[in-house]
């Protein structure tokens, strides 16, 4: 296995389009790294440039300490899996992975030895005499998966492999593609638009913005430290609530402004207090993740000052948790960075947001535990969840904009007010991690 080094990469395209702007990752030897970010932002265009199916337009690609910007990618001893796994129809699972060994003229005894020794690890050695077309698609994929092992290259990349397999196979596969990464060392690069997928497969992440690196570390420190407003969008799934607070110094305490209603911001709820005190009086973008927010009811003993109220606008009970939607009076934090991962849902949502800030309302969503009641207040005829407060998170799973409806209850004031603390400070009363993430000061 090797080691990669993008050292400066650049491409642009020859309509003058920078598709990668001076990239500089290493990629550590038996590493497993993955490269996701909106579409459009260059991560394929980074891994075709180490596969050798693009020029590289300025600085240095490293692979095990060889520059190997003008080498043609037969010589590279890399191998690609792709989201569209051509396997020959009319071979058997065995010869489809014994083809590419055949052509480099790999003695018979070595290449049966190393497909059923690859066979086992992938899970496929049940299956070598079928044909594709006698696989799941699961199977398909493992076949395309394992084609590209028993070369045993260099380094192995993949180009949102299991995007063409159901949610259920895909995330099956997530755990599948990993062990077996891990299991033969096997230096990757994965490339993908889907951050759960990424979080939960990397060794590291590299998150890209329109053709530059924005962060590359653990998941881990991605979803606890991001660096800046578009890595804390992008990462955490709902997205983070991200929210126009004005800071202000309270007898002695940090206190953020958030529309009507005053939130303390302890030391020890903030990931760098002492950074906090230079933005005393300006205007912040607060982060506050969904999960780290808790229905007050369940915290009886939650302090007021750790206390928001926001109405109920729809709720989404998934069993385990409930998805709650809520609206404050403030203002969302409307950048150039989360407009962009808006677009990438729906443009829709941007002029949803928009509207949403126009008017001063602020839609939060929290993850409350499965024994919260909190429900949209009833109505004479019936309450009803508001469709535009489920429009993101029904967009992230595939659904369709629900069609604004004549009587939008928006038009109505609130009936209502719930119990929403963001779980600051949490303990005793909640076990969850340093919930607010104070980002800076929003360009708005
Ligand atoms: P996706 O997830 O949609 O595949 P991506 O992050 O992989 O997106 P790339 O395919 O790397 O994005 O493309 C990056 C940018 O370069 C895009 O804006 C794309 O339109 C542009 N691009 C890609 N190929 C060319 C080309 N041959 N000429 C000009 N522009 C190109």
């Amino acid at each position: 296995m090797a080691n990669v080094v993008f050292d400066g990469v650049s491409k642009v395209y020859d309509n003058g389009f920078r598709a990668v702007d001076d990239l500089h990752l290493d990629i550590r030897d038996g590493e497993f790294m993955v490269l996701v970010g909106p579409s459009g932002c260059g991560k394929t265009t980074a891994l075709r440039m180490l596969a050798g199916l693009e020029e590289i337009s300025a600085g240095e690609l490293i692979i095990d300490d060889e520059v190997v910007n003008a080498v043609p990618p037969q010589k590279r001893d890399i191998a690609m899996v792709f989201q569209n796994y051509a396997l020959y129809p009319h071979l058997s699972v065995y010869d489809n992975m014994a083809y590419g060994l055949k052509i480099q003229k790999i003695g018979k005894a070595e290449i049966r030895q190393r497909v059923e020794e690859i066979a086992r690890v992938i899970g496929l050695e049940d299956l070598l005499g079928r044909k594709p077309k006698a696989l799941s698609g699961g199977q398909r994929q493992r076949v395309a998966m394992g084609r590209a092992i028993v070369r045993q290259p260099k380094v192995f990349l993949m180009d949102e492999p299991l995007s063409n397999l159901d949610a259920k196979l895909r995330v099956q596969m997530r755990s599948e593609v990993s062990r077996i990464q891990h299991e033969l060392k096997a230096t990757t690069v994965y490339v993908t638009h889907d951050q759960v997928e990424a979080m939960t497969m990397g060794d590291r992440v590299a998150l890209m913005r329109r053709g530059l690196l924005q962060q590359v570390d653990s998941p881990m420190r991605l979803y606890h430290a991001p660096r800046n407003l578009f890595v804390a969008s992008f990462i955490g799934s709902p997205a983070m609530n991200l929210f126009e607070a004005q800071l202000a110094r309270s007898s002695g305490v940090l206190v953020a402004q958030i529309g009507d209603q005053v939130l303390q911001l302890s030391p020890e709820a903030v990931a760098e207090p002492d950074e906090l005190e230079r933005y005393v009086g300006r205007t912040v973008a607060l982060g506050v993740r969904p999960e780290h927010i808790e229905d007050a009811a369940l915290l009886t003993d939650a302090p007021s000052e750790r206390r928001l109220r926001g109405v109920v606008r729809a709720t989404e009970a998934l069993g385990s948790e409930l998805i709650a939607h809520l609206e404050l009076s403030g203002r969302p934090v409307m950048t150039d960075e989360v407009k962009e991962i808006a677009a990438d849902l729906d443009d829709s949502v941007i002029r949803e947001l928009e509207a949403e800030r126009g008017e001063s309302k602020l839609p939060i969503v929290a993850r409350f535990d499965e024994a919260s009641r909190a429900r949209r207040p009833a109505r004479r005829g019936g309450g009803r969840d508001e469709p535009g407060a489920l429009l993101r998170s029904r967009l992230r799973r595939g659904h369709r904009r629900p069609p604004r409806r004549a009587d939008d209850p928006r038009r109505r004031g609130p009936r209502e007010v719930l119990r929403c603390p963001p779980s600051v400070n949490a303990r005793p009363w909640c076990p969850r991690r340093s919930p607010l993430d104070p980002i800076g000061a929003p360009s708005v």
